[in-house]
This record gives structure tokens, C-alpha cells and sequence, in this order.
């Protein structure tokens, strides 16, 4: 049984602490060797070792006494080991005779090294782990005195104070090797750093936060912010947040009690503007995180980095704005197609103009003859309010029909002040089709306050506004006629009323003492009681005048009839073709008096239409009417009735008078007669031709008409057929 417990020899624990001391195949050491002597000198013992038990070999660390090949070999197998029972076992191994003890009697050694008396000592770790033995070795049997073996326990831990001893060096020297790397290390990433931040387009800075105080800024801090590097590694905390914009320092300040905190790792992030050497803002990302600790762990210094982001903030600006005024115009298109009402309309243009140019004073004024008059105001401007025309940058704009932005107006000739402290301000004429409506005024206190964007933005928004104004104008205007429009249909019914009844009065009254002349001057022709011949042709004058009256009344009538009629009018199936006949036939005796050639022409079928026949008789009888008495002796007339089309037609020719162009708009008029030589003497009121065109328009019919002087004329009309 030439081997210990593997378990232990193997043991890992044990292992690398053997391992850790890396005194396996280390060099001799006349410390070591000196203790190996000393043994064999005071023991007596001609092989003496310091052997350190690893998992398949041992090694010796010190010898004394060993012949070759073993002390050039320094160790041997595991096999061979007397020493790896010391380590198994943990305690020291005194053997007289290897021969006869149970763990050594087979070992190798025994028979090729001749090892046959042993005594070891564990070579023990202060921690507990044994790594090896320290021994002697006789080549002869022999009995072990308590005196050596209190010896050999001596130096063994003499040995041991020497490995730990060595170990501490180790140490030590590693520690010393780490620390020289570290500072290589730390020197190469110093250069690094400084080769990075040189390079860099950002200002880099580090913040103590014990000294309140900027400890380091780069170069760049010259080309971002304009301050020399010199001069701002002495900026205080206190002056730095004074360089922050206003608005932006609150943020700051909550971001300044948070470095206190900072965990390694973290960052606080942060964007403000900050007062450059010049005195313009300008906006910058600040990044901080831990640089330094102090040795309580807190924070000591801050490192930052900031970035100008001035161009990124422009821009963010920029497309709020743009998302803003495209905002802003969608609620004015969706307002003002909503509402034709100008106040309306001003309030919403206001208000989006306010929106886009962020101004203090702001109107919305009428242009009027000498004045112009305030319909919104915000700010200094009040509803109502008029500043005279002819003068100042709005009369510019809006002659020039150009908008325009006047950044400092102290430096404008044209300027004329209508409220206080107005510095800039921005001004879009309200032209519709060349029309001068009005303007759109923006005043602002600050210098430059308004930018091209919102101009152009604004003239888009203007030229909604203008239309809306326009047709709200319209509106308003249309609103007022429509009423004036009412009024006049209200007089117009009420004197067509007062006409009716004015007629129908007259027709009345007149009818009854008409008929007591006519009936009397009747009665004395046919008595002749008066033998005076000019007493007779008073009387037959008295007649004529009668019946003159009576016609009069008769066609007044019969105007008011049709238009009364307009409302209860009869809706018959009416043949036409046979009311011409009859009409025609009515006539006959009054053609025949003058002696005229008097023809009918009439349809082969009947011509049924819609109609009131007593209205469409009358009508019939008007037009014969007239050709024969417009028609002097001898002439011609001929009538004719016809199919055309979907249409009934009705048609009196004439030879008669004729009537002159300048005449014929005017025919179909009430009471209008032509003046004429010819026509003059011959009765007639001037209403027939305007009765019959309003029947025949009632039956969905058209006039039909055309007359030369001297040569004749045509009258008729067509009527659409019952379907
Ligand atoms: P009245 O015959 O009672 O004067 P009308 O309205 O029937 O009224 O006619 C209006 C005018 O048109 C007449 O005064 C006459 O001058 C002219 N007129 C009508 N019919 C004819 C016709 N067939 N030939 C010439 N003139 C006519």
C-alpha cells in the first residue's frame, strides 16, 4: 500500500496553496539548505529534506546527503514518497524500520534508495494546509530519540516560517509588480484621455464639488462658449448657474443636488442655455458622472461633457413652429368655414395670428376711406378703436399689398406710434381682388421678434381671412338687401291689394249708372222724341261714350278675373282645335263689318290639352279681336290652329297697321298701347295682349309674336298637348 489517501493528496484547497507559494521547481535556497544540514548534523542522519507532496510527485525543495542521479532530480514519483503519508495523515511519520511498517514496506524506495529508517514532520500552512514533510532519512534501521524528533519538529517549523516568510515576499513583490503595471497603465490612459479630450469637439470639465469650483475645462471650452480656458477654471459654482438662462435654472439646480448622489456609472443628463463670452445664449447637453470619491466614498469631482446643440434646438424650434402654424391654419379653415359671422371670423383670425407670432399688442383693422378701424385687438389695441389712414408702415403694407417685418421700428422713417413701446412688429395686408379690406398688425416689445416663417405663414392664414371677411361682408350685406327686399314685397302686395280693390270698386260702382245711360240713350233713339238733329247726336254721343266706358270696364274685369282666376283656376281636358272654332265663329259679324277676307285653317284632329277653356276663350278672342280691328277695310285675316311637335298652336294672321320694333318689348305690358297715327282712334285699354300672354303662361304655354310696320303682324301662342 505504497500510496496515502489520493483524496487528500489531491485535495484542491491544498493544491493551490501549494501552488500559490510557487515553490515547486523553485530554485535552491541556502535558507532551506541550511535547515536540511543542520538536521543531519544534529541528528545524525545521513539524508536529510524539505519535500513538498503534490499530486503525482514530490519535490525537494532542500536536500542534504542524496547521491545522483536523485539530488540532481530534486524529487521523485509519488511512489516513492515516505513524505505523502505525513500529508495524509496530518501528523508526523516516525518509522525505525520501513521494511516492517504497513504503509512503507512495499515503497521502492525501500529497495533502489535504501531508505530504511524515516522520521518527518508535516510541513503546515498557518491555515491548516500541509504540504509537505520535513525529514530525515537513515539507510540503516534505528530507533528515533524524543530529543531528535523534538529537533526535527523544531526546524520543520523553522522550514515553515521560511516558506510563509517567502510567501509575504511574494506577495509583496506582486503587489509592487501590480502597482507598477497600474501606474504604467494609468499613465498611458492619462495620455489617452488627454489625446481624447484634446480632440474632442465638446467642452470637457471637471467639478469640484468641495471647492465649488471648475478644476479643469479643455481648450474648447474657448471655441464653444468664447471663454479663454484660463478664465473659466476659476469659475465658481455660483457664477457658473449664473450664466444659465433664467428659465433654465431651476433644471440646473435640481440637477446640481443630484451629483451628491451619483452612483458610479450614472450620469446626469441635462440641457440648458448658457451665457457665451458674447452675451448670446446658446443651448448645450450637459453629460456629468463621478471623476473622483473622497475616501468616505462620497463625490469629490464631477467630470462633464457639454455639446452645442444649438442647431438641434433651432431646428426643434423650427418644426414646432411649422407643427404649430399648420395647427393653426387647419383650425382657421375648419372656423371659418363654419361661420359667415365677421366677428366671428376676426376672433379666429386673431387668435391664430396671436398663436404663430407670439405677439404683445396685436389688431385686426378695416380699412376705411380716411380711417382704420380696430374689429379685434389684443394687448394695447381694443375693439373699435380708429387710427387715421395715410400714413405709417400699415398704409405702406397695405398700398404695397406686401407684408412685411420691421425689426427695430425707431429705425423706420414711415412710423407712426399708435400705442407705447412697440420695438418690432409685423404687418400683412388683407386685399381681396384688389380691394383693400384691411390689415393684420403684430407689435412686439422685444427687437426682432418676428421671423419670416410666421410672416409667411401669416399671409397664408391672411388670405383665408381676407375671403372670409369678404363673404361675411357679402353676407351681411345680402342679410340687409334680402330685408329691404321683404319690406318692398311687403308694399308691392299691399298696393296690388289696394289695386284690386280699387278695380273691383270702380267695375261696381261704375256698372250700375252706366246701365241707367245706356238704357235711357237707348230708349231715346228708338222713341225720337226730339226733332233737333244735333239734340240726336248729343244722344248718340252719349251712347258711344257709354259704350266706350262699358269696354273699359268689361277688359278691366276681365284682367282682375284671370288674375284671380291665377289662384282657382279650373283644370279641364279642353280640345283646342274646337275652341278656335268657336272663337272664330264669335267673330265672324265684326270681320264681315269690315269687310275683310276673314279664313279659318283648322287641325284634322282634336288637340286635347290641360286647361281653363272660359280663360283659353278669352285668350282666342283677344287675338282675332285684334287683328280685326287692327286691320284696315278690305284687308286679310287668317287663323289657323295646329299640331306641332308635343305643342298645340294657335296662329291670327293679319294684313292690319303693324307695329313698329321700338314698340314690341314693351306690347305685352298693362296698358300700354303704340302710339300711332293709324291706331290712334280706335278703342282699346291696353290690356288685352298682357291678359292673354299671363293665361297663356299659366297653361305652360309661350307667346308666339312677330309685325312689320305697314305689311302686318302674327299673333298666337302654343300650349304642350295632354300627355
Ligand atoms: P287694346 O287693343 O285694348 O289697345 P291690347 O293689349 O290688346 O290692347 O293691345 C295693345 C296694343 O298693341 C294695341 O293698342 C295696338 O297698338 C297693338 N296691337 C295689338 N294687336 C295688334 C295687331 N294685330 N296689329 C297691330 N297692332 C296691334
Amino acid at each position: 500500500m505504497p500510496l496515502a489517501d489520493p483524496a487528500i493528496i489531491g485535495d484542491e484547497a491544498r493544491l493551490k496553496r501549494l501552488h500559490q507559494l510557487a515553490l515547486m521547481d523553485s530554485a535552491a535556497d541556502p535558507a532551506f539548505d541550511r535547515l536540511t544540514r543542520l538536521a543531519s548534523k544534529i541528528i545524525g542522519a545521513p539524508i536529510s529534506l524539505v519535500s513538498l507532496v503534490d499530486v503525482n510527485r514530490q519535490f525537494f525543495k532542500s536536500e542534504f546527503g542524496l547521491g545522483e542521479p536523485l539530488r540532481s532530480q530534486r524529487g521523485t514519483t509519488i511512489e516513492y514518497s515516505y513524505c505523502q503519508h505525513v500529508v495524509a495523515s496530518h501528523s508526523p511519520l516516525i518509522v525505525s524500520d520501513a521494511r516492517l511498517d504497513p504503509r512503507l514496506y512495499d515503497n521502492p524506495a525501500i529497495a533502489e534508495l535504501n531508505a530504511i529508517a524515516y522520521a518527518g514532520m508535516p510541513l503546515m500552512t498557518s491555515d491548516g494546509q500541509v504540504l509537505g514533510s520535513f525529514c530525515v532519512v537513515d539507510n540503516v534501521p534505528r530507533e528515533w530519540t524524543p530529543e531528535q524528533i523534538e529537533i526535527l519538529r523544531e526546524l520543520s517549523l523553522a522550514a515553515m516560517t521560511e516558506i510563509e516568510l517567502r510567501e509575504q515576499l511574494l506577495e509583496r513583490q506582486l503587489i509592487e509588480q501590480e502597482l507598477r503595471d497600474n501606474r504604467q497603465q494609468l499613465i498611458e490612459s492619462q495620455r489617452f484621455v488627454e489625446r481624447l479630450i484634446h480632440t474632442l469637439p465638446d467642452v470637457v470639465y471637471l467639478f469640484d464639488l468641495d471647492l465649488a469650483q471648475i478644476v479643469y475645462v479643455n481648450t474648447e471650452i474657448d471655441q464653444v462658449l468664447g471663454y479663454s480656458q484660463d478664465e473659466y477654471q476659476t469659475f465658481s459654482g455660483e457664477k457658473l448657474y449664473s450664466l444659465v438662462h433664467r428659465d433654465d435654472q431651476p433644471a440646473l439646480r435640481q440637477a446640481i443636488h443630484q451629483r451628491a448622489g451619483l452612483k458610479d456609472g450614472e450620469f446626469i443628463e441635462l440641457d440648458y442655455r448658457i451665457r457665451t463670452a458674447g452675451g448670446s445664449y446658446l443651448w448645450v447637453h450637459a453629460r456629468e458622472a463621478v471623476f473622483l470619491r473622497d475616501e468616505q466614498g462620497g463625490v469629490r469631482q464631477v467630470v462633464g461633457v457639454v455639446q452645442d446643440i444649438s442647431r438641434r434646438k433651432q431646428d426643434e424650434a423650427m418644426l414646432r413652429g411649422y407643427v404649430n402654424s399648420l395647427e393653426a391654419l387647419r383650425h382657421v379653415d375648419v372656423e371659418l368655414g363654419e361661420t359667415l359671422d365677421l366677428n366671428s371670423v376676426v376672433e379666429v383670425a386673431m387668435d391664430a395670428a396671436l398663436r404663430i407670432s407670439a405677439a404683445d399688442d396685436a389688431f385686426i383693422a378695416l380699412a376705411h376711406e380716411d380711417s382704420f378701424e380696430v374689429l379685434a385687438g389684443v394687448g394695447g389695441y381694443k375693439v373699435g378703436m380708429r387710427f387715421e389712414r395715410g400714413q405709417g408702415i400699415v398704409e405702406r403694407v397695405l398700398r404695397s399689398h406686401t407684408a412685411e417685418i420691421v425689426d427695430d421700428v425707431t429705425d423706420d422713417p414711415d412710423y407712426v406710434p399708435v400705442i407705447q413701446n412697440t420695438i418690432s412688429q409685423m404687418c400683412i395686408p388683407l386685399t381681396h381682388r384688389d380691394r383693400m379690406i384691411g390689415v393684420i398688425g403684430l407689435e412686439s416689445r422685444t427687437r426682432g421678434r418676428f421671423t419670416h416663417e410666421a410672416l409667411q405663414f401669416l399671409t397664408l392664414v391672411a388670405g383665408r381671412i381676407t375671403i372670409a371677411i369678404d363673404n361675411a361682408q357679402l353676407y351681411a350685406r345680402s342679410q340687409e338687401q334680402l330685408l329691404s327686399l321683404a319690406e318692398l314685397y311687403q308694399r308691392v302686395s299691399d298696393l296690388e291689394q289696394m289695386k284690386t280693390d280699387m278695380i273691383r270698386i270702380a267695375a261696381h260702382d261704375l256698372r250700375n249708372p252706366l246701365g241707367v245711360v245706356l238704357g235711357y240713350s237707348e230708349l231715346l233713339m228708338e222713341s225720337d222724341p226730339v226733332e233737333d238733329p244735333p239734340a240726336k247726336d248729343f244722344i248718340r254721343n252719349i251712347h258711344n261714350g257709354g259704350q266706350k266706358m262699358k269696354k273699359i270696364i268689361d277688359d278691366i274685369l276681365a284682367l282682375q278675373r284671370s288674375e284671380v282666376a291665377a289662384a282657382n283656376a279650373t283644370h279641364e281636358k279642353v280640345d283646342l282645335n274646337a275652341l278656335v272654332q268657336a272663337a272664330f265663329a264669335d267673330q265672324e259679324a265684326a270681320a264681315q263689318t269690315k269687310c275683310l277676307r276673314y279664313t279659318l285653317e283648322p287641325s284634322d284632329s282634336p288637340l286635347p290639352l290641360t286647361g281653363d277653356p272660359g280663360q283659353l276663350h278669352e285668350a282666342i278672342v283677344n287675338l282675332i279681336n285684334n287683328a280685326i280691328k287692327y286691320t284696315p277695310e278690305g284687308g286679310q285675316v287668317s287663323v289657323r290652329v295646329y299640331r306641332e311637335g308635343k305643342s298645340a298652336v294657335f296662329e291670327v294672321r293679319d294684313t292690319g297697321y303693324g307695329i313698329p320694333e321700338e314698340a314690341q318689348a314693351r306690347l305685352f305690358q298693362p296698358f300700354y298701347r303704340v302710339p300711332s297715327e293709324q291706331t290712334a282712334r280706335i278703342d282699346g285699354t291696353g290690356l288685352g295682349l298682357h291678359l292673354v300672354r299671363n293665361i297663356v303662361s299659366r297653361h305652360f304655354g309661350r307667346m308666339r309674336f312677330s309685325s312689320k310696320v305697314g305689311e302686318g303682324s302674327l299673333f298666337g301662342f302654343e300650349i304642350p298637348l295632354m300627355r
